[in-house]
């Protein structure tokens, strides 16, 4: 379980960026975090990340604060809104470059590689550049390099916002596969509403930095909080 308890980020002497957000997230539980832009969620990723610091609060996993561990420690896996690849390293290399750094033997690097590139459709691409890849291909590399090590914890940030309309659906469509498959605990940021409602088991709505409802799609769409979550998932009124 990881459980985020009155998380808070404030950025200069501004108003909270984040503010004071509790939530818990089921083993094998598939959550999406929405809101519009600027309300929070990639830095609420970032501090699950260990890639931000906390200014209060806390990140427990397994009940253990994690808070002030370093992200390596963290068993966390995060895919970026802007993904970059390492361009002058082959797909093959791509995503063997976290196994490396964990010093994982050589025998098992390959086949740890080879088992994810198969289930992303990558295996024909392991000798080819980024550059040589279409944008849809791109994305399959950032989540194998994401999933290859089997992470606790899989975070993404809007991994899906930059290909177009139907390698989105065809995408979302094995992310959901994905899941099914390994059931890692997954966060998944977006705004895109129907994304939000087809792939979280729950869905948490965020707005100014404030948590303003988790449920399940239906619980949301039905039965919403306030005015806010109403509008959001466009329930009928
Ligand atoms: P988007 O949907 O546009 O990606 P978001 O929900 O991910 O938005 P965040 O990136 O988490 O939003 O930003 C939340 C707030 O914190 C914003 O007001 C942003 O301007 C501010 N912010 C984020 N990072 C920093 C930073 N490094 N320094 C100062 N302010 C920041
Ligand atoms: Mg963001």
């Amino acid at each position: 379980i990881v459980r985020l308890e009155h998380l808070t980020k404030t950025f200069g002497g501004r108003t909270a960026a984040v503010d004071d957000v509790s939530l818990s997230i089921d083993d094998g539980e598939f959550l999406v975090l929405v809101g519009p832009s600027g309300c929070g969620k990639s830095t609420i990723l970032r501090m699950i990340a260990g890639l931000e610091e906390v200014t209060s609060g806390d990140v427990l996993i397994d009940g253990e604060p994690v808070t002030a561990w370093p992200p390596k420690q963290r068993d966390i896996a995060m895919v970026f809104q802007n993904y970059a690849l390492y361009p002058h390293m082959t797909v093959q290399e791509n995503m063997a470059f976290a196994l490396k750094l964990r010093h994982v033997p050589a025998p098992q690097l390959t086949t740890q590689v080879a088992d994810t590139a198969h289930l992303l459709g990558l295996s024909e691409l392991l000798d080819r550049k980024p550059k040589a890849l279409s944008g849809g291909q791109r994305q399959r590399v950032a989540m194998g390099r994401a999933l290859v090590r089997k992470p606790r914890v899989f975070l993404l940030d809007e991994p899906l916002s930059n290909l177009d309309a139907k390698l989105r659906v065809s995408m979302r469509a094995e992310l959901a596969r994905l899941h099914q498959r390994y059931r890692i605990t997954t966060v998944y940021v977006t705004h895109d509403q129907v994304e939000a409602m087809t792939l979280g088991d729950r869905i948490a709505v965020l707005d100014q930095g404030r948590l303003q409802q988790v449920g399940s799609p239906e619980e949301l769409y039905l039965a919403p909080a306030n005015r806010f979550v109403a509008g959001f998932m466009g329930s009928p009124s």
